[in-house]
């Protein structure tokens, strides 16, 4: 067994044990694991280990993997953007991602929105497969409300989710959330229950949508997001072991 492959199973027994612990069902809880940073061929390894959701943080990474992951002979996976989106930016990101997780305004949904539309109009259809469907979305909810992370205001989080679900070339899976970075174990259980609430009224004061996902929790707490409901949890260090240092601070983490 890899080290990669022991650490994919450490992490499945820590969601699994979270899981049960809180009564709920294990299937019920993806692991999306966060390869930002590492090289192709790990990302490879990580398919190889099991990995089968994967989400990259910037659209530059996920653009220069895109094509080595989308040749025939590897394993089957979901590519999801888990970082910001700059507008700029949208065009390269379609080809290469199923689901953005990291919505958070109205204008960016819009811009989103109709990037998707001209893509489809043109028979180019979006993500590796470039299928001519909807682009999933989650809107990506700053729960912990610190002023550095991004993310819609929990306050206007309903509002939002409204204005996605009406988009044409959009369809709204879930929310997102970053926990709050703290030791203070109850705040960052505070940002999961929020979330979690947030999805409950959602479903109440929004019709037309299907059951929403509750993207939350990586590695330093999968535990109190599966208790709070996390169907994914998005887990980078504890697959791949610590990641280099960033050469310069980045703005977009
Ligand atoms: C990097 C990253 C993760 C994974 O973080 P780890 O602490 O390495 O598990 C999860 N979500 C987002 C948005 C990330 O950028």
């Amino acid at each position: 067994m890899t080290d990669l492959t022991a650490r994919m199973r450490a992490v499945r027994e820590r969601v699994v044990s979270a899981a049960t612990d809180a009564g709920r069902d294990p299937r019920e809880v993806r692991i999306l694991v966060a390869v930002k940073t590492q090289p192709t061929e790990e990302i490879l390894a990580a398919l190889d280990a099991g990995a089968t959701v994967l989400g990259h943080n910037r659209v530059d990474e996920l653009a220069g993997s895109g094509p080595a992951l989308s040749a025939p002979d590897v394993l089957g996976h979901e590519m999801h953007l888990i970082g910001h989106l700059q507008s700029n930016k949208i065009n390269a990101a379609l080809p290469w991602t199923t689901c953005v997780q990291s919505i958070e305004s109205t204008r960016r949904a819009r811009k989103i929105d109709e990037a998707v539309g001209r893509r489809l109009d043109a028979g180019e259809g979006i993500g590796p497969r470039r299928q001519p469907r909807p682009l999933d979305v989650m809107i990506q909810v700053n729960t912990s409300r610190e002023p550095t992370k991004h993310g819609v205001d929990p306050e206007s989080a309903v509002d939002l989710a409204a204005y996605v679900g009406e988009r044409p070339h959009l369809r709204l899976t879930g929310l997102m959330t970053i926990g709050a970075n703290s030791p203070d174990a109850g705040l960052v259980r505070a940002s999961y229950t929020e979330l979690a609430e947030l999805r409950e009224r959602i479903g109440q004061e929004v019709g037309g949508l299907g059951a929403l996902e509750l993207s939350m929790g990586m590695s330093g707490d999968i535990e109190p997001a599966v208790a709070a409901g996390a169907t994914i949890v998005r887990v980078g260090t504890a697959v791949f072991g610590p990641r280099p240092a960033p050469a310069r601070p980045d703005p977009h983490e």
